[in-house]
């Protein structure tokens, strides 16, 4: 515990209960412990996985602040964190416990303690959080952040210090959304220049893991998305083919022909297995399915085993990006700032205050990324 730092109060969006708007409220923030950082939050960018949890279709405890994709600028720091000082400029990611199998072999998104790092809505060392209102608890620590608020406390390790020169407001979204997209085209497939890469589903991440294959410069990428000014915007940012699955009649037949036989590689964003029924056999022989959509419960990977064992076929899960955000968000933007990552096309602001809007315009498909602006 630092004992020079006091409380503050912030101004936070809460989900009293599952399946409710989000209700701005003022709460108090505890001082940072050891390994904690409180940052005063610039932007924060709304993910999938905030509007999942909020319907209650992955339970959390409630009341809870979520928000998992914040920017921001460190305003204190507890007194064992050294990764970072007060005034610098850092982004939000996923929380990892630091001293598993999978952290210590450098695979944070693969951390054994995921769930309870991410979703317990408290910290994971004592059960505690840093947020209450007027003496009574309200759960935190969502993503190791819960930066739907003007202040957040993340931990050290989920701290990503940034450039300075590009804008604080833009880079929230590199916490988790685009990082997906783009870490599994760059990381997981490893996507080579030249290759051909169909993506299935072309929202936030299926447009980031376009930008992930255009700043590697793969070969033909095509898109296949239902909603029309996703597909627009996807021919904006460098595929080469989009098909409107539903105005389609055989979408596998047509991406052999886009594709002069087949793609390398294929990605599912989707989670529906319709659509990875058809995705599995888009690809060449050695090609990867990669699955980054969360996929019904009790559902089953419908494939034909036969035809995957003539061509190699892999299919694997990847959690966000396979990337060490670390090194992979400093990565990201350098790539934005070589101009070969335009992300911020994805981006639409939003005042913080009209964050039920901003769900409502991302669940209806109006916006890609939102982005609440404090
Ligand atoms: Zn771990
Ligand atoms: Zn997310």
């Amino acid at each position: 515990m630092n004992s020079t730092v006091q409380p503050v109060s912030a101004t936070a969006a809460v989900v009293r209960k599952a399946g409710e708007p989000f209700t701005i409220e003022q709460v108090d923030v505890a001082a940072p412990r050891d390994f904690e950082v409180r940052v005063r939050m610039t932007a924060v960018g709304m993910c999938h996985s905030d509007i999942v949890v909020r319907a209650g279709h992955l339970p959390v405890p409630t009341p809870i602040v979520l928000g998992h994709e914040g920017s921001g600028i460190v305003e204190a720091i507890g007194a064992k964190v050294s990764r970072v000082k007060p005034g610098d400029h850092v982004v939000l990611s996923f929380n990892s416990c630091a001293d598993c199998p999978s952290c210590n072999q450098g695979k944070p998104a693969y951390c054994y303690n995921f769930m309870a790092s991410n979703f317990a809505g408290v910290r994971l060392s004592d059960g505690s959080t840093a947020l209450s209102q007027k003496g009574h608890s309200v759960h935190a620590n969502f993503f190791g952040q819960s930066s739907f608020a003007s202040y957040a406390i993340a931990h050290e390790r989920n701290t990503v210090s940034v450039d300075t020169s590009v804008p604080l407001e833009l880079l929230g979204p590199l916490g988790c959304g685009i990082q997906t997209g783009a870490g599994a085209v760059i990381n997981s497939l490893a996507l080579k220049a030249g290759e051909a890469l169909a993506i299935f589903g072309g929202g936030a991440v299926g447009l980031s893991a376009l930008l992930g294959a255009r700043a590697v410069e793969a070969g033909t990428v095509i898109v296949v998305e239902p909603n029309a000014e996703r597909r627009a915007l996807a021919l904006e940012l460098g595929a080469a083919h989009v098909i409107d699955p539903r105005a389609t009649a055989d979408v596998l037949a047509k991406i052999k022909e886009l594709s002069g036989g087949g793609v390398n590689h294929a990605l599912d964003t989707t989670g529906n297995p319709a659509v990875i029924a058809v995705a599995v056999e888009t690809t060449l022989a050695n090609g990867t399915l990669g699955l980054l959509g969360v996929p019904p419960p009790d559902a089953m990977l419908p494939a034909n085993m036969l035809s995957m064992l003539i061509r190699g076929t892999v299919i694997r899960y990847i959690t966000e990006g396979d990337a060490d955000p670390q090194t992979f968000i400093p990565q990201m933007i350098a790539l934005y700032k070589a101009g070969k990552f335009p992300f911020d096309r994805l981006i639409r602001k939003f005042p913080f205050d009209r964050i039920n809007e901003a769900a409502s315009a991302s669940e209806q498909g109006f916006a890609i990324k939102p982005v609440l602006v404090f």
